[in-house]
């Protein structure tokens, strides 16, 4: 297939200082979880997007000095030389698919607590770290500016040695000491660092020339740096200063990579701003330089991408989420396959690698952060290695992904689902506030499976152990899913709630199936939970029109999105549509017309009016029919079958992107058997100094 013409302007190229990129897709620097300690693995991850054909291949946050580090994030280092060789091996796997390799240069100032070095961090004034850490940082003085000027000068020659062709200055998200000092907020001095912008602009303007003038000869220097802080006037706005600083440097860079800040407004999730949502900000930035501009939006449509370039808002499509999601998006265009694009949902649980600490997962994508430990390309499957067929159970997520790997790989594939829908949990909860965009992992993997002829999809066929033993399949994977408890198991009880068989009680699968088992009067929901799930119900509810309390034992709701970046977000959203948030309480009991609830400190417990409660606790697998054919071993043997294998929430419920990766590690490894469960680990070199 050819490209369509009118995505041609993506594929031009685009001079950058002393170096060219070769269309517009340009990677935008981005964490992964895995940084200095795995390098092999950030190497392999940076390959393959420079495969799938982006211009531009950038490195995550890269410390410059000890003196600001933020462990336990695992960010790239540039701290001496001996950091040089981990920076050159990503570069190498970039430079090998042809393109350019950029590196983001941090010094983090009061973002960094320096847990690791316990080095004082240092800011422009006296403030407190942003962590809840024990810590302040101190004001630098001049000699403070003149020794963090040298190191940051040392670091862009040790990045010119690892071969990198765009060596960035970094002045974004709210996390990086040149936007300190551009900050009101953050900056408090009187001296010339200090007091009017021309002052506070100093040292961001003295980084750009410094880092020109040690490796403008061969590599170009970016500018990543936020125009809007959207926290109005005691913010950097793209009215005032965002603006006025890009007027003042607008020819110094060679490049302006520009957003939003802080990380959470940049990579704002789907629930809570569509694609392109940064446009009205960085809009004016091309108007004001004659450098290319980079942007991000969560580009994941073409035609979006040609519209900004055509209507002049940005040179570059950046791109951090649509890489991760499918980082053979360029080569998908260029070769006219659009359709074939795994589309990034706006989930961010890419995000929730970093911010724990371990390899970045995908929920499109289940072979993000593997490229390395466990050889998984993206586009890539082994062929199969005999002519058994294989019978995938459930057309979830972890069914859907298995079928559409194993028809990739060649099986002959039956996919049954007990329901005339495909999708299961995605095609449920993406009918929840703010969750459509996730119908696009169902919607990817119908697309794909629709053009394999040897995958075949049974609609409404619920199957039972004896249909399964009839088929004669030799292999068998069962993607059933799982069922919401009804009995309030979870965290915070090991046995049932006293009173869950009187009360009127509704799991979300009921409220997510609608009619017939719609909440009546005053609902309690009980979130034991802690991910989306409590806290778009009660929105969901809340817009229905009901009184809604949402009780949690956590701190606040939707804990665990702090790690997707949403929790403020959720809550105030909560607060705001008039839903009643009770936290630090747990449910102790229930009947038809109330709800007890206790605090989680004192036990001091009170009532509460509920017409309904809502149990978001824990799941039960669907694992009825793998418990009846692994009953009868011997009928699985006489029918000749091989292997039953369990995948996604019916093996364990966990996340949506979890079923993925679990349907397509079954289908990758289907007859592998020498590979199952191996690893490769990224050592600690004991004999290194
Ligand atoms: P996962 O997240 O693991 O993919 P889901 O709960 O999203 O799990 O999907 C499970 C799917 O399996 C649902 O669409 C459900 O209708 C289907 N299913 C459950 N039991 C059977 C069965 N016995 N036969 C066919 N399909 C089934
Ligand atoms: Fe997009 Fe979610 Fe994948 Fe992140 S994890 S790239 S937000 S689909």
């Amino acid at each position: 297939m050819t490209r369509d013409p009118r995505f041609d302007v993506l594929f031009e190229p685009v001079p950058v200082g002393p170096v060219t990129a070769k269309n517009r897709f340009y990677q935008v620097p981005h964490c992964n979880g895995m940084g200095h300690r795995e390098p092999n693995g950030v190497a392999a991850m940076r390959g393959v997007k420079a495969e799938g054909g982006w211009a531009v291949v950038c490195t995550e946050e890269c410390e410059i000095h000890p003196s600001s580090e933020v462990s336990p994030h695992p960010e790239a280092r540039l701290w001496d030389d001996r950091d040089i060789p981990a920076q050159a091996r990503m570069v190498e796997a970039v430079h090998a698919h042809g393109a350019l390799a950029g590196v983001e240069l941090v010094y983090n100032a009061h973002s960094a607590p320096n847990r690791t070095t316990r080095e004082p961090p240092m800011a422009p004034s006296n403030v407190i770290v942003q962590a809840y850490d024990m810590v302040q940082a101190r004001a630098m003085d001049l000699s403070d500016i003149r020794a963090l000027r040298r190191w940051h000068r040392d670091a862009a020659l040790r990045a010119k040695q690892a071969g990198f062709d765009l060596v960035y200055v970094y002045a974004g998200h709210d996390l990086a000491l040149p936007m300190h000092f551009l900050s009101r907020r953050t900056n408090q001095r009187s001296d010339e660092y200090g007091g009017s912008l021309e002052n506070r602009v100093r040292l961001l303007r003295e980084l750009i020339e410094e880092t020109k003038e040690a490796v403008g000869d061969r590599c170009a220097v970016p500018v990543r740096i936020a125009v809007d802080e959207l926290l109005g006037e005691d913010g950097i706005t793209a009215a005032g200063e965002g603006r006025e600083v890009i007027e003042m440097l607008a020819e110094l860079p060679d490049l302006w990579d520009v957003n939003v800040s802080d990380w959470a407004n940049d990579s704002v999730t789907a629930r809570f701003g569509p694609e392109g949502e940064q446009e009205p900000y960085v809009a004016f930035v091309k108007q004001v330089t004659s450098k290319p501009v980079v942007g991000v939006g969560r580009f994941t449509s073409p035609d979006a991408m040609v519209s900004q370039i055509k209507r002049g808002v940005l040179d570059m499509i950046g791109a951090a989420r649509p890489s991760i999601a499918d980082p053979f998006l360029p080569k998908k265009i260029e070769e006219g396959r659009v359709d074939d694009i795994r589309e990034c949902i706006g989930c961010n649980i890419c995000v929730s690698g970093d911010f724990l600490h371990v390899p970045i997962r995908c929920t499109q994508n289940p072979t993000m952060g593997e490229e390395w430990r466990r050889g998984w390309h993206p586009e890539v499957l082994p062929p199969k290695t005999s002519e058994d067929s294989v019978l995938v159970v459930g057309a979830g997520p972890a069914g859907l992904e298995c079928a559409r790997a194993l028809g990739q790989r060649g099986y002959a594939v039956t996919l049954a689902e007990a329901t005339e829908d495909l999708g299961g949990r995605v095609s449920a909860e993406s009918r929840l506030p703010g969750l459509a965009s996730w119908g696009r992992v169902r919607d990817y993997r119908i697309t794909q499976i629709n053009k394999l002829p040897n995958v075949e999809v049974y609609r409404a066929s619920r199957l039972t152990a004896p249909d399964v033993l009839g088929f004669g399949f030799p292999r068998i994977a069962l993607a059933t899913g799982a069922r919401w408890r009804r009995d309030g198991v979870g965290r915070q009880h090991y046995k049932p709630i006293p009173g869950h068989d009187q009360a009127r009680v509704l799991t979300p699968d009921d409220v997510m199936a609608g009619t017939g088992a719609g909440a009546t009067g005053p609902v309690v929901i009980f979130d034991d939970d802690h991910y989306y799930m409590g806290g778009v119900l009660a929105e969901k509810l809340r817009n229905d029109g009901h009184e809604v309390t949402l009780a949690t034992p956590a701190a606040d709701v939707s804990h665990w999105t702090h790690n997707t970046m949403e929790q403020h977000r959720i809550q105030t959203r909560l607060l705001e549509c008039g839903v009643a948030i009770a936290p630090h309480r747990d449910l102790i009991a229930m009947d038809k017309n109330s709800v007890t609830l206790a605090c989680v400190f004192t036990g001091k417990s009170e009532q509460l009016p509920a017409a309904s409660v809502v149990l978001v606790t824990a799941r039960e697998p669907e694992d009825g029919l793998y418990r009846d054919l692994v009953a009868d071993p011997r009928a699985l043997s006489d029918t000749g079958i091989e292997s039953v294998t369990r995948i996604g929430d019916c093996l364990a419920p966990a996340t949506i992107a979890a079923a993925v990766w679990s349907g397509h590690r079954a289908a990758r490894e289907l007859e592998n058997t020498a590979d199952d469960g191996e690893m490769r680990r990224e050592l600690p070199e004991v004999l290194a100094d």
